[in-house]
């Protein structure tokens, strides 16, 4: 959870994007002034307005992709410098051709600061709903300025020279400078890929000939030159995807569209917008030319509609935890589309009272819709792409803005121009200003004339462009209803959907009725403790409730019920899992199976158990014992966690390097299928090959497939006690040789374990001993036999003169069970014992065990970069490792590194054609890894499967990847 210093963060953020609106609507204002003061050319003018947003249009995509490339907070702070820098440069401009070059900079700085900002919200609020209200307050930051620029700009304009607009942004940009660095965490994607120049040309090529002929036909119509410089663009744009599509690491990820909540998202934006614009011009010459107020008194009349926009914005995240997001979209819209209407009621003699009731409801709306929209593109994008993903957002709202002046502006001009009668003068027909001023030239009876028809022309220009806003944003409004309906958007944002299913009581009553009230939990304060597993790192929801069935008919009338109610389900077992998998989505019904806790039989004939899925490892494992068998799956949370949730994850375990993981204990499943149907599955023999395996394929769906009601498993004779070996070695490439050779001579013991220096010296700290290793031993070896007796002892002389021979510094091995057990706790407490430094962040990867040494190094290399400790201990035996990043537990900076760590762990284990999980699964924390590592088709096989089993992604939805 976000904690003072990231809400210090939020206010400083929200000051680039508070600047960047007033300088949209100061620049107006300064215009007459400092055309008396530079002479510009028509021409010139028109460059000193356009080309501001040229290159904030042009560059926002570049700039996007180059934020999640270099650092955010770095990029950001480069755009404050440059935009500072050029703003002083606008101040002090001594020709037009002079302040055009810096609006031109002032530009490329807006296109640093916008998505840098808004990414680097994504990256600090990590939870769902202060995410949702932090936008909101950014947001409303930007309704603030808009408000702010004309009477901040009327004010200095009156008390100082036309410069006193640009230098205001100088303190500001310096606020940003000094604070940013110490409240702002850095946050880039881990693995950006290749930087591809020519993308980044063509990106600035497609979009600058659009923008200029999109504003072209707003002053001209549809002209030979703007249509050349609009197909000349899209051309452009053409290649543009087309080599994104070519490229292994493109700059600007086209999959993000694939998800239908950020395309939707970015359009409903891009349309709300194209509406609002073309009247935010009309509006304010109505209230001056046509009604004749004061620029202040006009600017003064929309505050309310910036009131408004404010309350809409912060209203948006608290609506969100209560209402569906669709509705609230299209309800912000339609509530938009209103506020046109009432424009529509204007006249050219008054109408001040609808104008006002109408910027009101436009500007609450539109922030409305459009800060949950915002929302919704960068909590959809993977967090690493956050940067790209808002600059998308950013510029289909420069788009919009362009397309909506254009277009609608050229309407408004084209009903003003037929509006007027016949013989008037040219300069009359080209605006309303035009009128006014050639009015005053004219007799008083001929200019009233004039003003009158031109007044009643323009209004009727407004008129229509009114209608225009509302067929627009009905339609849109529609559209997002239809595109963000969260029942039919797959859940694939790094983040749970929002509370849709919170008033959903009536599915709680049934459940009730069907297991009754003590088998169904809502108070928060309880169902909190369900909501996440062990994994810091993965975001969690809200559920709707706990329900805690005790047989497999409630487990089917729980999922027919969720069913029914389209309301997602979260499987979960003791949630001790360490990948977010069994983390609550908001309005979730949470799953728990731990009172499904029988062993219903031990048929030690057969060698062979059937188990309910509530079972706890450890108990399970005692109760075979008993039998004289073994259950060999045995995670380091043995005691606590259950067997359903070791199928659904794979589990593995120390002894996996004789044993295997959980799936080669596996016979068959009893599982509840999505449509509360049971499928029986596997057998109880030795062999078997009919079918489909089907029980391998529920094992390790992390409950995305069914809900694991029972298995069979297999057991083996109970094996001999072990005989343990300890072997030290000075350098991480000896002991990885070591493995290497055990693997390449077919040993197999029944456990081998491996520490680096950072865990030993963490074990003997917290143990107190010195594990009889020298100061410079770099890495320790454990190794155990359980075939007993004459066997083992072999065994053990082979491995430990392997380790002597790949120079070993240390080589002891022990019968001693007491001995074996002291030895072996070196190894269990690393994880309590980085205590001691922090909050540990435990990473799984698997790597080929000749590669083991080269990872350990990686994570070294790691450490240094992130400033971060970074302890490794593994099974060693398996090549399965776990590298553990330890950070201060009241550090978001900290925590912010120890991400990026995490991840940079994954790049390296698969650059050693290694996996991003070895036992962990993959949850919610490596959705983005499981693409990177099974590839496209590999994602495809892994959808079909999910929408044949599960086709109302009723189960754990979100989670392991996105449909
Ligand atoms: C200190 C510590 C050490 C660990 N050591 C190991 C280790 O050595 N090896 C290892 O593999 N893991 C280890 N883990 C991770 C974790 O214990 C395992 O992933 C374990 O299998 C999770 O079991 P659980 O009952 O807690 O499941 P949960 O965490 O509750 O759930 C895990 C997944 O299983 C699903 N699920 C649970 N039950 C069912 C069901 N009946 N039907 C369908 N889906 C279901 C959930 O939806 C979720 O996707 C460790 C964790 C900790 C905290």
């Amino acid at each position: 959870m976000a904690g003072r210093k990231q809400w210090w963060a939020l206010a400083v953020l929200v000051l680039p994007v508070l600047l960047i609106s007033v300088d949209m609507t100061v620049l107006g204002f300064a215009l007459p002034f400092l055309s008396e003061d530079l002479a510009p050319t028509g021409a010139e003018q028109l460059w000193i307005v356009d080309i501001y947003s040229f290159m904030l249009a042009g560059l926002l995509v570049l700039m996007g992709t180059l934020g999640d490339r270099i650092g955010r907070r770095k990029l950001l702070l480069m755009g404050a410098a440059a935009f500072g820098a050029a703003s002083v440069l606008a101040a002090f401009s001594t020709s037009a051709f002079m302040l055009i070059i810096a609006r031109a900079l002032l530009g490329v700085g807006g296109a640093t600061l916008m998505p840098s900002t808004l990414s680097l919200i994504r990256s600090i609020f990590v939870d769902a709903k202060q995410r949702r209200i932090a936008i909101a307050v950014w947001s409303a930051g930007f309704s603030g300025g808009m408000a702010l620029g004309p009477v901040l700009g009327g004010w200095l304009l009156e008390h100082f020279w036309w410069g006193s607009v640009f230098l205001i942004n100088v303190p500001v940009m310096l606020v940003l400078l000094i604070v940013g660095p110490f409240v702002l965490p850095e946050a880039r994607d881990p693995k950006p890929g290749r930087f591809d120049p020519l993308s980044a040309l063509l990106s600035l090529a497609a979009m600058l000939p659009v923008v200029y002929g999109i504003k072209l036909v707003a002053e001209h119509g549809f002209t030979v030159k703007a249509t050349v410089s609009v197909l000349i663009g899209l051309g452009l744009g053409v290649v543009f995807v087309r080599r994104q599509n070519s490229l292994d690491e493109p700059m600007l990820d086209l999959k993000l569209f694939s998800n239908r909540a950020f395309s939707g998202s970015v359009v409903t934006n891009m349309l709300g917008v194209f509406a609002m614009v073309g009247l935010l011009f009309l509006v304010p010459q109505y209230l001056q030319l046509v009604l004749g107020l004061s620029p202040v008194v006009a600017a003064l009349w929309m505050l309310p509609a910036t009131v408004a926009g404010i309350a809409g914005a912060l209203l948006a995240a608290w609506l969100a935890k209560r209402i569906r997001v669709s509705l609230l979209v299209s309800g912000g819209l339609l509530v938009a589309a209103v506020g046109f209407l009432a424009l529509t009621q204007v006249s050219s003699g008054g109408g001040l009272a609808y104008v006002v009731v109408a910027f009101t409801l436009l500007g609450g709306g539109v922030a409305l819709s459009e800060t949950l929209t915002n929302d919704l593109v960068i909590s959809a994008a993977p967090a690493e792409r956050a940067g790209a993903a808002s600059a998308i957002s950013e510029t289909g709202f420069e788009l919009g803005g362009a397309l909506g002046t254009a277009i609608l502006g050229s309407v408004a001009t084209a009903v003003y121009r037929s509006g007027l009668p016949e013989g008037t003068a040219e300069s009359a027909r080209d605006t309303l200003g035009g009128a006014v001023a050639t009015a005053h030239q004219l007799d008083p009876a001929a200019g009233q004339a004039l003003l009158e028809s031109a007044r009643e022309a323009f209004t009727q220009g407004m008129h229509v462009t009114a209608w225009a806003g509302v067929a627009v944003l009905v339609y849109t409004g529609v559209q997002a209803f239809v595109l963000l309906d969260r029942k039919k958007i797959p859940q694939c944002g790094a983040d749970p959907a929002y509370h849709e299913g919170m008033n959903n009581h009536a599915l709680v009553t049934r459940l009730r009725e069907q297991l009754g009230d003590a088998a169904v939990l809502t108070d928060t304060d309880v169902t909190d403790a369900y909501s996440r597993d062990m994994m810091p790192l993965a975001a969690s929801g809200k559920p709707l409730a706990v329900v805690l069935p005790s047989d497999v008919e409630g487990v089917q009338a729980v999922v027919k019920a969720c069913a029914e109610f389209e309301v997602p389900i979260v499987p979960r077992g003791a949630g001790s899992g360490l990948s977010g998998a069994a983390n609550a989505i908001d309005g979730c019904v949470v799953l728990v199976l731990t009172k499904l806790d029988q062993i219903v039989e031990i048929d030690e004939g057969n060698r062979l158990a059937v188990v309910q899925p509530g079972v706890v490892n450890l108990d399970f494992r005692n109760a075979v014992e008993k039998h004289g068998l073994f259950y060999p799956p045995d995670p380091s949370s043995y005691d606590w966690c259950t067997i359903g949730g070791n199928l659904s994850t794979n589990a593995g375990g120390l002894c996996c390097v004789k044993y295997g993981v959980t799936t080669d204990s596996v016979l068959g499943l009893e599982v509840v299928l999505a449509d509360g149907s049971v499928l029986k599955t596997g057998r109880r023999t030795v062999k078997g090959v009919a079918g489909y395996d089907l029980a391998r394929l529920f094992v390790g769906s992390e409950g995305t497939l069914g809900v694991i009601t029972q298995a069979t498993v297999a057991l083996k004779p109970l094996p001999q006690l072990p005989s343990t070996l300890v072997a030290a070695f000075n350098s991480t490439e000896a002991a990885g040789e070591a493995v290497a050779r055990v693997v390449r001579e077919g040993l197999v013991p029944s456990l081998m374990e491996i520490m680096d220096a950072t865990s030993i010296k963490a074990a003997e700290a917290y143990l107190k001993t010195d594990l009889g290793t020298s100061s410079d031993c770099k890495a320790l070896l454990l190794a155990q036999s359980d075939s007993g007796g004459e066997v083992a002892r072999k065994e053990l002389a082979v491995l430990e003169q392997i380790c002597v021979d790949c120079g070993a510094d240390l080589a002891y091995a022990t019968e001693d069970l007491e001995e074996g057990k002291m030895l072996l706790q070196a190894r269990r407490v690393v994880l309590t014992a980085l205590e001691m430094y922090g909050v540990w962040l435990t990473d799984d990867v698997c790597v080929p065990r000749t590669r083991i040494a080269e990872l350990i190094a990686g994570c070294e290399r790691i450490s240094e970069e992130v400033g971060l400790r970074i302890a490794v201990v593994g099974h060693a035996g398996d090549g399965n490792m776990h590298p553990t990043i330890v950070y201060a537990h009241d550090s978001e900076e900290e925590f912010a590194r120890a991400r990026v760590a995490f991840d940079a762990i994954l790049d390296v284990a698969l650059s050693l054609g290694g996996t991003v999980t070895g036992e962990h699964g993959i949850g919610r924390i490596k959705r983005e890894w499981l693409a990177k590592e099974i590839g496209e088709v590999g994602i495809q096989v892994h959808r079909q499967i999910k929408r044949a089993l599960d086709p109302g992604n009723l189960f754990n939805p979100g989670s392991m990847f996105s449909l």
